[in-house]
């Protein structure tokens, strides 16, 4: 009897013990998991920081607007991607706090704030851009029609002098003030004006 009771104990020690290892690697194989999608999402943001820093020495012209969009049409999928990591970060505390220490966590971090920053800077040199070719138009419409300082004009009477006939958006959807002969056009979002 007492043979039989010590072969149980010592089955379920055992029992507990696989019990124990298994639950480790799941735990180790989310971990993993979850370093190698970081990893992932890294290469990815790294990718975009070349791609914008290269964008930064090319000279954008207006008309180049589209396609500077349809290049970043990349990142709301990075986002949803970024999204879903932050979901899975909150589920497995341990992972979570084992993520937060890890390096690339942190330079992920940086990079999202980096590509963030030239981003704005690419969008904002774009939007001045297209305020000076306004400004420009708006001279050349004033000395041909022999307008005056103070003159009210149309955005709509520029058309011609834009290339290719298209009147120049804000790429951040910013909206536009032509204003009188004699002060410069403005866009309604911050940091957006001829400096
Ligand atoms: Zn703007």
């Amino acid at each position: 009897m007492r043979t039989k009771a010590k072969s149980l104990l010592a089955w379920l020690l055992i029992l507990s013990l696989a019990t124990g290892i298994a639950v480790l690697r799941i735990r180790t194989r989310e971990q993993e998991n979850l370093l190698a999608d970081l990893r992932r999402e890294k290469q990815e943001l790294e990718s975009l920081r070349l791609a914008n820093e290269g964008f930064e020495l090319v000279q954008v012209q207006t008309n180049e607007l589209l396609r500077l969009r349809a290049e970043n049409a990349a990142l709301p999928g990075l986002r949803h991607e970024i999204r879903q990591l932050r979901a899975q970060e909150k589920q497995p505390q341990a992972a979570s706090i084992m993520l937060r220490a890890a390096p690339e966590w942190r330079e992920n971090q940086q990079l999202r704030r980096e590509n963030e920053r030239l981003r704005n800077q690419q969008v904002q040199a774009a939007c001045i851009r297209n305020l000076e070719q306004i400004d420009l138009a708006k001279r050349q419409w004033a000395a041909e029609n022999k307008l005056e300082g103070g003159s009210l004009m149309m955005l709509d009477d520029l058309a011609n002098y834009f290339p290719g006939g298209v009147t120049p958006v804000c790429p951040a959807g910013g909206h536009y003030s032509i204003n009188r002969i004699g002060s410069p056009p403005a866009c309604s979002l911050n940091g957006h004006s001829i400096p």
